[in-house]
Order: C-alpha cells, then structure tokens, then sequence
C-alpha cells in the first residue's frame, strides 16, 4: 500500500478524489443546523435578580410584582396589560421556540447566552439575541419599578449619583436626554461600565448591556409600545413621569450587587 501511493499516478488519483470529497460537503445551511457544541460558556453573573440569573429551560414570564394598575402615577393599566402579558409574553415565547431544538443552550442561563451568542448557530442567532434581550430586559424593567416609588434616591446609590453626575437633577436630564435621542426603539440605562465606574448609555432594540461588559443597574424601556396609549408621540414626557415609581430600594440592591465581582 504504501509503494503504491508512492506512484505518482495513484497520488494524482488520490488528489482528483479528494477534491471531489470536499465538493461534496454539505453546504453551511445544513450544518449549522446540527446543535451546537458549546465550549466552557463565558460565565455570566446574575443580572436578571440580584441574586439568580434567569433561566431558559424554559423560559417562562415572571408575574408582575405588583397589579398592573399600580404604577398609574406613569403608566396606565391597559398599557402594562399589553406590555407585560403581550409584549414580554411574545419574547419567552419566541424564545423558547427558537431553542426548542437545542438542548445544549437550553442549559444557559439568559445571561450566558447573550454572552456567547457566537455558540447560537447562525439561523437562529438574531432570534435568540432579540428575545432572549426581551425577556431579560423586560424582567429587569418590572423589578425596578413601584407603586410606592419615585421622589430623591436614597441610599448608597443617592450618594453614587451626586459623585458621578454632580447631582439627581442633573441625573435625571441626563437620562432623560439619552432616552430621547435613542432613534426608534430601544432602552436607556444607568450601568456600572468595565471600569467600576456609572455611566448612563443607551442601546438599540433588545439589546442589554451586559453586551458591552457593563452591568445594568437601572434601564427605562423608550419603545412606542411601552408609553403610546397615554403619550402617544411625546417620548419626552413619559421619560419625565417615569421618575415617580422608580424603585430606589431596588435599585440601590442592584447597584450593590454590581460592585460584587
Ligand atoms: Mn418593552
């Protein structure tokens, strides 16, 4: 055998053959269908809660922590119905419909996930970024608001805010502005950035911070869908209002819970 691939006939037939193997692969289509092996997920820290990260085996719509009515001093029943029970339902739904064959992501946390979204196979990679963003933003979204909320911040996060932006008011504009100018749809956040320090950024669609390596301590959602039936185009003063059920305890949990390494 081995005197025989010597022969440079054999080796130029083994060449022709070779050539024809590789041509008839399967095309990518086909293969990156196949569930993906996932290698040593980056690790992800909880983001969703304080203390747990959210799951996707499977994914399923957290209640609302308080009646959809309560938060009327901003928003309006019939939009939390719609924005709670439709809109966030759609994105664990879809979600879980993108990953229903795909055991090994399954496994993932929410955060993981969106941390290793080169391990989703391509046909289905915008589809889990956009709702598996949906889910974990919205589910942060609920947390950080109350009834009982609004007024000056209070706590180490109060303290937090004077340091970084000078003081609440010029926090609050300064939001408030980055909200604004978010073109089309997307969500405005104050962040723990890579180097320790708050910042406030703004991002595009679903996507979530932690994209950027930066922890998300509070976040307001500037979609149409999350103001219209009340403010219809006027973005700006439902930004404005959004500051009375702002949830200070909260978010004073999570900015805690950002210093933790
Ligand atoms: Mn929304």
């Amino acid at each position: 055998m081995f005197k025989l691939l010597k022969s440079p006939i054999v080796l130029a037939i083994t060449f022709v053959f070779s050539l024809l193997v590789v041509s008839c692969q399967p095309n990518e289509t086909a293969v990156s269908q196949t569930p993906a092996a996932i290698p040593s997920p980056v690790a992800a820290r909880p983001v969703a809660y304080v203390d747990r990260t959210l799951s996707a085996s499977p994914a399923q719509l957290p209640p609302l922590p308080y009646p959809a009515n309560a938060l009327s001093k901003a928003i309006d029943t019939r939009t939390m119905q719609i924005h709670h029970d439709r809109h966030h339902k759609s994105y664990v739904d879809n979600l879980n419909s993108a990953l229903k064959d795909q055991p090994n992501l399954q496994k993932l946390s929410i955060e993981a996930m969106l941390l290793n979204l080169n391990a989703v196979p391509e046909n289905i990679r915008q589809r889990v970024r956009n709702n598996a963003g949906g889910h974990l933003n919205h589910t942060i979204f609920w947390q950080i608001m109350s009834p009982t909320g609004g007024g000056q911040p209070t706590g180490a996060i109060a303290q937090a805010i004077n340091q970084t932006f000078g003081s609440f008011e010029n926090f609050r504009k300064q939001f408030n502005q980055a909200g604004s100018d978010r073109f089309g749809s997307g969500w405005v956040w104050l962040v723990r950035n890579p180097q320790g320090q708050l910042q406030i950024v703004s991002t595009a669609n679903q996507d979530n911070p932690i994209s950027e390596g930066s922890y998300p301590i509070m976040g307001n959602d500037v979609w149409e869908h999350a103001y219209y039936l009340r403010y219809q185009n006027r973005r700006a003063d439902y930004l404005n209002n959004w500051w009375n059920v702002v949830n200070w305890g909260e978010i004073n949990r999570r900015y805690q819970a950002s210093q933790q390494r």
